[in-house]
C-alpha cells in the first residue's frame, strides 16, 4: 500500500497535494514522544499552561483565513462554514485555556483528618477525527485534553488532513514542546487502530461512524482504556401547528443541508403536525430551491459538494430507492455534487427514515399529536440532536424532556456551542465533549486522605 495519500478538491476533482501517511513504526515513535513530553507538560505551572494555550489560540486567530482557505480546497466547505470552523478552534482553545487554573477538586468533610480530590491527567490521549468537520472536532478533543495536562496524538481522516497538519505546526510555533501535540496523518486501520492497542495511549476520543466506534469501544475494553465516542445521528426536527411555520420552513433546509448534509446533527427527519403539513411543504419547496449550491470558491455558496465520489454514490443509493418529491439545484461539470432533495416518507421502516444518509436528503412525515411526535422521534437507534418548533413553553419543555437525544434546540437549530455539553444518547455515542466539564473527561479523580495524627 502506498505511503502517500492524494488529497482531492471535491468541488473540482483536481488533486491538491500528496500527504505522507504514517506507518506503525512512525505512529509508535510519535506516541513515544508524547509519553516523554507528558511529565513536563503535566508539571508545568497551571498559569504557564494557560498562557501557552492562549498563545496557540492567538496564532490560530492570525491564521483563520489561511486555515479556512485550506478547508475550502480540501473539504469543499463553504467560506462561511470554513471561517466559522477555524474561528471555533480559536474560541475553544481560549475557552479551555482558563481550565488549567480552575481544575478544582473537592475538600470533603471526614473524621480524623482532611480529604481532598485531584483531577489527574491521564497521560497520552489519542484523538481520531472524521472528515466532515476536520477542524472543530479536532479542537473539541485536543483543547480540553491539553488543558487538563495530557499530551495528545491526533489522527485526521485520510480525506481531510490539511488543516489538522497546519494546526499541529501552529501549536509548535506557539511554544508547545515536541510531543505535547502531534498530528499523525494515516489510515484508520493503521494509526487509528494503534491508538486503541498501544498501552501508553490512555484514552481514545473518537468521532466517526457508529460501526467503527463500536469496534474501538470493544478494543479499548481490553485495557479498560477510557473512551469517548461521538457517532452517527438521525435527528428529528419536530414542527407543531402552533409554531411560526414560515420560520420553521425557511430554516429547515439549512438544518439538514448545511455541509451538504454531512453533519452528524443534521435534522434529516422532519416531523410536521398534520394540520399544518400542506402549508409547511408548500413553504419548504421554495426554501429548498433557494439554497445556493455552488463551488465553495464562490463566497456566496451556501452548500458545496460531497466529500468524495464514494460518498456521492452512497447518497445516490438512498435516492434510488425512493421518490424525490422536489429538489434544489446543483452545478454541472466536475465535483461530487448532489442536489438537496426532499422525500415524503411513506413508512418508518424505509431506509431513508431509519439510516443516516450523510448527504443532502431529508425525509418528511406528518404526526397527529405530541405523544406521537415523541414516539416517532424516539423510534431510532440514534439520539444525537433535534429541534422543536412550538410557541407553547410547556410543550417545548415536555417534548424536550421526552425526546431521547443529547443536544436539543427549541425554535432554532443550534447543536454545538462550545460553552455547552455535546454528545449522544443511545447509539449516537458515549461521553460528552465541550461545555465546562470537558477537561474532567480527560482526567481521573484521585482521592487523598491526610490524617491529623
Ligand atoms: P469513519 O468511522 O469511517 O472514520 C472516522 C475516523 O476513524 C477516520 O479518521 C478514520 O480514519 C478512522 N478509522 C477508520 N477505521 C478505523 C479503525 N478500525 N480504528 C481506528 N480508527 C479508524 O467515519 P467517517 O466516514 O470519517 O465520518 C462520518 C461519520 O462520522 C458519520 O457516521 C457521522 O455521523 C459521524 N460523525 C459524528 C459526529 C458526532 O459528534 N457525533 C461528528 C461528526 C461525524
Amino acid at each position: 500500500m502506498s505511503n502517500t495519500y492524494t488529497v482531492v478538491n471535491p468541488a473540482t476533482e483536481q488533486p491538491v497535494v500528496d500527504v505522507d501517511m504514517a506507518d506503525i513504526a512512525a505512529t509508535d515513535a510519535a506516541i513515544e514522544r508524547a509519553v516523554e513530553a507528558f511529565p513536563s507538560w503535566r508539571d508545568l505551572a497551571p498559569g504557564e499552561r494557560a498562557r501557552l494555550l492562549r498563545r496557540f489560540a492567538a496564532l490560530v486567530d492570525e491564521h483563520v483565513e489561511e486555515l479556512a482557505e485550506l478547508e475550502v480546497r480540501n473539504s469543499g466547505h463553504t467560506w462561511g462554514n470554513a471561517t466559522w470552523e477555524a474561528a471555533n478552534v480559536r474560541d475553544v482553545l481560549n475557552y479551555y485555556s482558563a481550565a488549567p487554573e480552575r481544575l478544582i477538586g473537592h475538600q470533603i468533610p471526614v473524621p480524623g483528618g482532611i480529604d481532598v480530590t485531584f483531577h489527574e491527567p491521564l497521560g497520552v490521549v489519542g484523538i481520531i477525527v472524521p472528515w466532515n468537520f476536520p477542524m472543530p472536532i479536532a479542537g473539541w478533543g485536543f483543547a480540553p485534553a491539553l488543558a487538563a495536562g495530557n499530551t495528545v496524538v491526533l489522527k485526521p481522516a485520510e480525506l481531510t488532513p490539511l488543516t489538522a497538519i497546519r494546526l499541529g505546526e501552529l501549536g509548535r510555533e506557539a511554544g508547545l514542546a515536541e510531543g505535547v501535540f502531534s498530528v499523525i496523518p494515516g489510515r484508520g486501520s493503521i494509526v487509528g487502530e494503534r491508538f486503541v492497542t498501544h498501552p501508553a495511549v490512555r484514552k481514545v476520543c473518537f468521532t466517526g461512524s457508529t460501526e467503527v466506534g463500536k469496534r474501538i469501544m470493544a478494543g479499548c475494553a481490553d485495557r479498560v482504556k477510557r473512551v469517548t465516542l461521538e457517532l452517527g445521528g438521525k435527528s428529528a426536527n419536530i414542527i407543531f401547528a402552533d409554531a411560526d411555520i414560515a420560520k420553521a420552513a425557511a430554516s429547515a433546509p439549512y438544518a439538514v443541508f448545511d455541509n451538504a448534509g454531512q453533519d452528524c446533527c443534521a435534522r434529516s427527519r422532519i416531523l410536521v403536525q398534520r394540520s399544518v403539513y400542506d402549508e409547511f411543504i408548500s413553504l419548504l419547496r421554495p426554501a429548498v430551491e433557494g439554497v445556493k449550491v455552488l463551488d465553495p470558491s464562490d463566497r456566496s455558496s451556501e452548500m458545496g459538494p460531497l466529500i468524495s465520489a464514494g460518498q456521492r454514490s452512497t447518497v445516490q443509493g438512498f435516492l434510488d430507492e425512493v421518490e424525490v418529491a422536489f429538489s434544489g439545484h446543483k452545478p454541472d461539470g466536475p465535483g461530487f455534487w448532489v442536489a438537496p432533495a426532499v422525500v415524503l416518507a411513506e413508512s418508518t421502516q424505509q431506509r431513508i427514515w431509519r439510516e443516516e444518509v450523510f448527504g443532502p436528503v431529508v425525509a418528511v412525515m406528518p404526526f397527529d399529536d405530541e405523544e406521537e411526535a415523541i414516539a416517532l422521534a424516539n423510534d431510532s437507534d440514534f439520539g444525537l440532536s433535534g429541534s422543536i418548533f412550538t410557541r407553547d413553553v410547556g410543550r417545548a419543555l415536555r417534548v424536550s424532556r421526552g425526546v431521547e437525544a443529547g443536544a436539543l434546540s427549541v425554535n432554532s437549530h443550534s447543536s454545538v456551542r462550545y460553552w455547552t455539553p455535546f454528545g449522544g444518547f443511545k447509539q449516537s455515542g458515549i461521553g460528552r465533549e465541550l461545555g465546562p466539564d470537558a477537561p474532567h473527561s480527560f482526567t481521573d479523580v484521585k482521592n487523598v486522605f491526610i490524617s491529623n495524627e
